[in-house]
């Protein structure tokens, strides 16, 4: 038994450990070829070579500080807000989600704590996150409420760290060829090594935040979009079988409640009304509602709500076809905060 326990506790902190060690092994392999061997090495006698160097450090402790933020932020529990803590079964909630008016209350089984609307139960923390965009492997921790603005930056620092690493390793070996470096020297092989991870990192890295960006402008989580999409697969399958028109399906379709509306509007309220907040991994400025700032409570798209609950009535009251799948839409529609 000791033996098993032992190796739990091993599995749990190496997935700890090694994807965290992983990202600043990265980030530091990066610093060491183009800031010490290319700026201060090669570039060394240059003027432009310091310059670039300094660029390269403040890019470099610009994703590694806001890495270090995200964990140390956290994604924001509930068991860190006493007054969603459920003592009875007819103990009566907080107002604030009473008033909240987006959905039914639920309550998590396994924390025990009212869940408020866009929380969920992560169970690699063990723990229900409020906003909870997903658990992310290369910080070993979730991503949600509390730190989703630092996150954001620090995919975004590391795209710009990643582009600016390949264009100095691409440059290194340009030069080596063109001035016929390889009659007397060997090229760095560190600096050809980081170059080949930095070109496949701005790849993979453009790509998921480009995805991530399209989610954050449209108001929606990670775990939202997924809510949507298999949403409206099963609003096409109901609909194939009612032989409805297009019109009709289409009003049937998802809407997100949390939209603002606004791209602007949807960019600052997880970034911050100022070019500092933007820039600087500092945290979001207050939203002027203690609620809104704990990620307990969220404003509501009017419009989009009014549509959700017609559809919620129009489905309820759908007599024709009482199939699952008319099921599993009301089961969603009434637990969209499970
Ligand atoms: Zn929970
Ligand atoms: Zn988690």
């Amino acid at each position: 038994m000791n033996i098993f326990l032992n190796f739990q506790l091993f599995i749990n902190n190496a997935s700890l450990i090694f994807p965290r060690t992983l990202v600043n092994a990265i980030y530091a392999y990066s610093l060491y070829c183009i800031g010490f061997v290319i700026c201060l090495g090669t570039l060394g006698e240059s003027s432009v070579g310091p310059l670039l160097f300094w660029i390269t450090l403040g890019l470099y402790l610009h994703g590694v500080v806001t890495y270090y933020r995200v964990i140390k932020i956290g994604p924001g529990f509930t068991s860190s807000h006493s007054n969603l803590l459920r003592l009875t079964e007819d103990n009566q909630a907080p107002d604030f989600l009473i008033n909240n008016g987006t959905q039914e209350l639920h309550i998590c089984k396994k924390c025990d704590l009212y869940k408020p609307p866009r929380a969920h139960h992560c169970s690699s923390c063990n723990a229900c996150v409020l906003k909870m965009d997903h658990h992310c492997p290369w910080f070993a921790l979730c991503i949600g409420s509390q730190n989703y603005k630092l996150f954001i930056q620090f995919l975004l620092m590391s795209l710009i760290f990643a582009v600016w690493s390949c264009a100095i390793s691409g440059w290194y070996v340009w030069r080596f060829i063109a001035e016929e470096s390889y009659t007397d020297e060997y090229m760095d092989l560190n600096v050809i090594i980081n170059g080949v991870i930095a070109l496949s990192m701005s790849v993979s890295l453009a790509v998921f935040d480009g995805v991530e960006m399209y989610f954050l402008l449209k108001g929606m989580t990670t775990i939202e979009y997924y809510e949507k999409s298999d949403f409206n697969r099963d609003v096409d399958v109901f609909s194939g079988s009612m032989m409805s028109s297009k019109e009709e399906e289409d009003s049937l379709k998802w809407r997100n409640i949390f939209d603002t509306g606004s791209v602007r509007d949807n960019w600052e309220v997880v970034m911050g009304t100022t070019l500092w907040e933007w820039l600087l991994p500092v945290q979001r400025s207050t939203l002027g509602d203690i609620h809104r700032d704990e990620g307990l409570s969220f404003p509501v798209n009017k419009e989009n709500l009014k549509i959700m609950r017609r559809n919620e009535q129009r489905l309820r009251h759908n007599n024709q076809h009482s199939d699952n799948v008319r099921s599993r839409l009301l089961g969603q529609l009434s637990s969209r905060s499970d």
